[in-house]
């Protein structure tokens, strides 16, 4: 695996990561993971020790859905404390970025589903822990 972007902070280390918000009409794109951390969530992942957030973006979005990014604006950017990951961190720097995407979406061993919901449906699911957050900061959901 390659070497992860990382700070350390006076709360302790500090990941980077990015997540993809890609919406249809009024419908968001979420993938229910197949790996911890489970439930639905947006197309994320770590920043790469040698990347920037574009790349990462790009990349994760192609590996998780297939899908090209062609488009990117930034949404949110903040770091969320106590917010856990498997590979060691216990605080993650979030970039978020609403994408133009095409292509054909083709999920990876990671992603059970991939789907397009509405906000009444995404209060109902089931959301991974950050994106139930990031979500709420970004008032798709109350
Ligand atoms: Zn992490």
């Amino acid at each position: 695996m390659a070497a992860l972007k990382t700070l350390y902070s006076p709360k302790g280390l500090v990941h980077f990561s990015v997540g993809a918000i890609i919406k249809k009409g009024d419908r968001i794109l979420l993938i229910d993971r197949a790996v911890p951390p489970l439930g639905f969530a947006c197309p994320a992942g770590h920043v790469e020790h040698k990347e920037n957030f574009e790349d990462a973006l790009l990349r994760e979005v192609k590996e998780e859905i297939g899908m090209q990014v062609f488009g990117y604006k930034l949404l949110f950017e903040e770091t969320l404390y106590g917010n856990d990951c498997n590979k060691g961190a216990h605080n993650h720097h979030w970039i978020v970025f609403e994408c133009e995407v095409r292509g054909d979406e083709r999920k990876n061993r990671e992603v059970k589903t991939i789907g397009y919901y509405s906000k009444e449906e995404i209060s109902k699911l089931k959301l991974e822990p950050s994106w139930n957050i990031i979500l709420k900061k970004l008032k798709i959901i109350n």
